[in-house]
């Protein structure tokens, strides 16, 4: 049998279980020949759909071709990398920020929206990835909730798009907003890494990451699996938070994930009608954070009602705003660029 041959009896070969040909599904790695004896490569990850297929494709070539498996395969599977020297899962993005903070409600998916469109005013190509599974609410906050998991023709997974940056989120894997994601944390973790891999993002200069709250798994395992370039944790400014966000400090630390810096998020409160100051839960206490743990201060950004129904309406502050809003995000973006480029 020749190459084109056996191209074609493999396009009428289905997926065990699917409805779809192997060839079109990607599945067939290449048809090639050693000593004279043709030989299918399949690049597959489940074991038993490889026995299934290989023991159809024996019974269909009578033999005569060699069924192999990719060598590679094992490389989707999670394989831990060492917080050290991670994996590179990303490796379209020239830049991994990753955005955390010690608690959840402080503003830190909103910052990382802001900081992903800054970027992209600043001309750089951005894609922006929703990895809080407790509460994904990238897509309300660009307004690209309405969208679904959507597949191009070569299975890849396409990303939306919206204020010029690409967006993919966790929470399109759930059919309506408000279902609540019930994973556990390896479930989480598989999911990440096939938005990693499998989403087609093109070519990035950033790639910023929504990350969940708090220290755990996650956290952990994306710094096992990215080179994060810069991590960014957002705070407000009252003692209980500054508490959680040191934990969240210490971990970055621990594991090795250089600190691009600390965000202060409604740090200030600036009244809409009179426009006078007021500092509501003291001052100083983030750049006083940033200081006792030696990590740059990026800026403050104002509890602003403004910047609360832009944010919830999915128009971000720093495209939608005012001058002045918009420049607190900016700020911040230069001086999280200053550490980073
Ligand atoms: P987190 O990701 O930390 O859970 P979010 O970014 O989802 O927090 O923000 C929580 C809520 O606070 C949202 O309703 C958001 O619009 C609002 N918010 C965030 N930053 C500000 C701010 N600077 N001023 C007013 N409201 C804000």
């Amino acid at each position: 049998m020749n190459r084109e041959e056996i191209l074609k009896a493999l396009q009428e070969v289905h997926y065990p279980g699917l409805e779809r040909s192997i060839v079109d599904l990607k599945v067939v790695e290449s048809v090639t020949e050693e000593n004279g004896k043709p030989i299918v490569t399949l690049s597959m990850q489940n074991d038993e759909a490889f026995e299934v297929l290989e023991s159809r494709l024996d019974a269909l070539f009578g033999g005569e071709v060699e069924i192999r498996r990719k060598a590679s395969t094992q490389k989707k599977s999670i394989n831990y990398g060492d917080t050290a020297n991670p994996n590179n899962r990303a490796p379209y993005a020239k830049k991994v920020i990753a955005v955390t903070s010690g608690k959840g409600g402080v503003g830190k998916s909103t910052v990382s929206v802001n900081l992903a469109v800054a970027l992209a005013q600043k001309g750089f190509a951005v894609g922006l990835l929703d990895a809080d599974v407790y509460g994904p609410n990238i897509p309300r906050m660009t307004r690209t909730a309405h969208e679904t998991l959507r597949w191009n023709e070569n299975d890849r997974i396409v990303p939306s798009e919206n204020f010029g940056i690409k967006i993919m989120s966790v929470g399109l894997t759930t059919p309506a907003p408000d279902t609540p994601l019930v994973w556990r944390s390896s479930v989480a973790v598989s999911a990440l890494i096939q938005f990693l891999e499998d989403v087609e993002w093109g070519e990035l200069d950033f790639l910023v990451i929504d990350m969940p709250p708090g220290t755990g798994d996650i956290q952990l395992t994306m710094a096992q699996e990215l080179p994060i370039a810069a991590g960014v944790i957002v705070t407000t400014p009252q003692p209980v938070a500054l508490d959680d966000v040191s934990r969240a400090i210490m971990m970055f630390k621990d594991i090795n994930v250089p600190i691009g810096g600390l965000v202060e998020n409604m740090s200030f409160f600036i009244a809409p009608d009179t426009k006078k100051r007021y500092d509501i839960f003291g001052e100083g206490g983030g750049e006083a954070t940033a200081q006792k743990y030696g990590i740059p201060f990026l800026g403050k950004i104002p509890l602003d009602m403004q910047i609360r129904a832009f944010s919830d309406e999915g128009t971000p502050p720093v495209a939608m705003g005012d001058k002045e809003q918009k420049g607190y995000y900016k700020r911040i973006v230069d001086n999280l660029l200053a550490q980073i480029l």
